[in-house]
């Protein structure tokens, strides 16, 4: 799963202790681990290994330049929501052609920064956009290679604010419309509509609805293709799960053996697959870890108050979503045998886990069976890696967090803590 054990007592990230991450580089802190990053691609491109997909890292997850480094060097693409994101993407060393680029509001400028790079796919999400981008196209002298971002109307049965592939979402357009889509832009000399994108969720802890939405997409290829139009690459998007709680959500391997065989027959007849992991690989592979500040007690309530908050992790607050989270020195008896909800474990209390931030929502965990814990303690949220860092906001004027790779025995900082300068250094 990941490289974020205990050993003798106390947690370890690689070969590191946390706390000598903390003395070193302070707190609140992103720490990533390199060999889960790594790990977690190359167990994603063995199992899908016999349909030789194109894996398109999706940089919104976590886009430190270091993490889009390590995934390039080891043969990632990238999948780019915005400019800057496809600037990180291109100064993170990875070739343009490996570059796949969506979004259902493309500026001019963004359009035009994709065409001059050369990206490998532009994936379209509206009708008013294609002709946009051919006509961009045409007046820089270009060519693009488009998919159409086809909406399979599935339910992933995920969060509703992350279920992106039903009727009613403002991503793609629905499949029925995909036909005359390809009929008046599908001989678009400068845009060329060479595929099909899908993206419905995340995370999307069953295999079932890619069974339904890849099934859509490949009628609808067969059908395109009776009507003279070659859809060559098929973008199966992301949304693979990761494992916020130990052992709950399916693996790299349960995705494939459910998607492969439904996509073999038509890769050996020339479909080129694109996957777009963004959680499975950066969510496992990071944490945050965050100072107790004080511990404070209203009522039967205990609340432990962190230096982190929704400013630095916003998927408690904004997706009601659970991270474990546990002391670095836990004390003896208390050291983590799963990461669950409810650990069986004797002396365990309570506690709102929380910010600093002048909000009610500001919260890490509430009612958290935790072991009782004290004002200097370190505790690790896991499973921070992906949505962590680039969720992360200024609010309440605190300067975003620090960012550290591991690797092996060793670490080093990969995006400096701000200072109070930074904050204000964009304004005269
Ligand atoms: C966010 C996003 C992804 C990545 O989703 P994960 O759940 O992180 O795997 C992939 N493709 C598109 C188009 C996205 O918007």
């Amino acid at each position: 799963m990941d490289h974020f054990t205990y050993e003798a007592g106390e947690l370890r990230c690689e070969g590191v202790p946390a706390e000598a991450i903390a003395a070193a580089a302070g707190t609140p802190t992103y720490v990533y681990s390199r060999a889960t990053l790594e790990g977690h691609l190359a167990r994603i491109a063995a199992a899908f290994a016999p349909v030789d997909p194109l894996i398109c890292y999706s940089v919104k997850s976590c886009g430190n330049l270091a993490v889009c480094r390590t995934l390039a060097a080891r043969g990632a693409g990238m999948d780019v929501v915005s400019g800057g994101e496809l600037f990180r993407a291109l100064r993170a060393g990875c070739p343009p052609e490996r570059i796949v680029y969506a979004g259902v509001g493309k500026r001019d400028d963004e359009i035009a920064q994709a065409l001059e790079a050369g990206i490998g796919l532009l994936n379209v999400e509206s009708e008013p956009e294609f002709e946009n981008i051919a006509r961009i196209a045409r007046a820089l002298g270009r060519t693009c290679r488009c998919a159409l971002r086809v909406n399979p109307d599935v339910d992933p049965r995920t969060h509703r604010f992350t279920t992106t592939g039903t009727k009613e979402t403002k991503f793609g357009v629905d499949i029925e419309r995909a036909h005359a889509f390809f009929r008046t832009y599908g001989r678009d000399a400068h845009a060329r509509l060479v595929g099909l994108h899908l993206h419905i969720g995340s995370p999307v802890y069953d295999t079932a609805p890619y069974v339904e939405s890849v099934g859509k997409a490949l009628a609808l290829r067969d059908a395109l293709a009776r009507e003279g139009f070659a859809v060559e690459v098929l973008d199966v998007g992301g949304g693979f799960a990761a494992d916020y709680e130990t052992g709950r959500s399916p693996s790299a391997a349960d995705y494939a053996r459910a998607i492969v065989p439904l996509i073999e027959p038509a890769v050996r007849s020339g479909l080129r697959i694109v996957l777009e992991p963004g959680r499975s690989i950066a969510a496992n592979a990071g944490i945050l870890l965050t100072r107790v500040q004080y511990v404070k007690r209203s009522g039967d309530k205990t609340f432990v108050i962190c230096d982190a908050g929704m400013n630095t992790l916003l998927r408690p607050s904004h997706y009601d979503a659970f991270h474990f989270i546990w002391p670095v020195r836990p004390g003896a008896g208390h050291v983590p045998p799963a990461r669950t909800r409810e650990p069986a474990m004797a002396g365990l209390v309570p506690q709102d886990v929380v910010g600093p931030i002048c909000e009610t929502g500001d919260f890490l965990a509430l009612d958290r069976a935790m072991p009782p814990v004290e004002r200097g303690d370190l505790l690790a949220v896991f499973t921070a890696g992906a949505y962590g860092m680039s969720m992360a906001s200024r609010y309440n004027s605190v300067p975003l967090p620090a960012e550290v790779m591991v690797d092996g025995d060793a670490f080093r900082v990969v995006r400096r803590r701000e200072s109070l300068e930074d904050l204000v250094a964009h304004e005269p």
